[in-house]
């Protein structure tokens, strides 16, 4: 193999290393963002609940106030029909009171209806208070994750970027600044092999045969004439 070749691909595995870690490092703090907002979005989703219940349960508090309105509507009425002397009045009274009794009967039918609601609005603010706790608990876990990520990838590149640069003075100026826009216009990879079929293996078009001669001849740097990487034979 082409000796320029040679050092590059050894560069390239360093270069590798350094772009995951790099690439991670660009990562952690996109990570921690999404954590937080997922914990967030669990406080306000607690919050939500927590309202939800207290109106609930202020309208159980109006019905019930409703009905004691009647009630007492219900004693003055039952006073004044035992101090009225006219039939006609009292009868008038009666009805009176039957209508605000019914009242009073559909309002308690709406009040068991609002309790339920009351219940399942407690349920659901407690199912809120749970989803939080997990959440938070996730987060604390994740950030321990995140953290040990952060130190990986940077004790990574402490240990390889040096290496890397000693490796890089061997290599040709040239080649090294072509195989570099490679690497960075390719993302990682500047380097592909060709396989046995005579396929560049980093956009998988076959090489025209004189390229495969001049591979063999090892004489020159050879390039994909489809994706640029520099190649070498398997
Ligand atoms: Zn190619």
């Amino acid at each position: 193999m082409n000796e320029t070749l040679q050092a590059l691909l050894i560069l390239q595995e360093r270069d590798i290393k350094l772009h995951t870690a790099r690439t991670d490092l660009e990562q952690i703090p996109k990570d921690a963002t999404k954590i937080k907002a997922a914990l967030t979005a669990k406080v306000q989703a607690l919050e939500v609940a927590k309202q939800a219940q207290l109106e609930a349960e202020k309208a159980v508090k109006a019905v019930e106030l409703d009905i004691n309105t009647r009630k007492e509507t219900i004693t003055k009425l039952k006073m004044r029909q035992g101090e009225t002397k006219r039939n006609e009045e009292y009868q008038m009274l009666g009805h009176e009171i039957i209508r605000y009794g019914d009242d009073i009967d559909e309002l308690e039918t709406k009040e068991l209806e609002l309790m339920e609601v009351v219940d399942l609005k407690k349920a659901e603010r407690e199912a809120a208070k749970e989803g939080l706790a997990n959440e938070k608990q996730f987060a604390t876990e994740q950030s321990q994750v995140l953290i040990a990520r952060k130190k990986n990838a940077e004790l990574k590149i402490q240990e390889v970027a040096g290496d890397r640069e000693e490796k890089a003075k061997n290599v040709d100026p040239d080649a090294l600044a072509l195989y570099e826009r490679i690497f960075k216009q390719r993302g990682a990879g500047a380097i592909a092999c060709v396989s046995q079929t005579g396929k560049c293996e980093g956009c998988n078009i076959k090489l025209p045969p004189a390229d495969v001669h001049r591979l063999m001849a090892g004489n020159d740097l050879v390039q994909c004439s489809e994706c640029s990487r520099l190649l070498y034979l398997a």
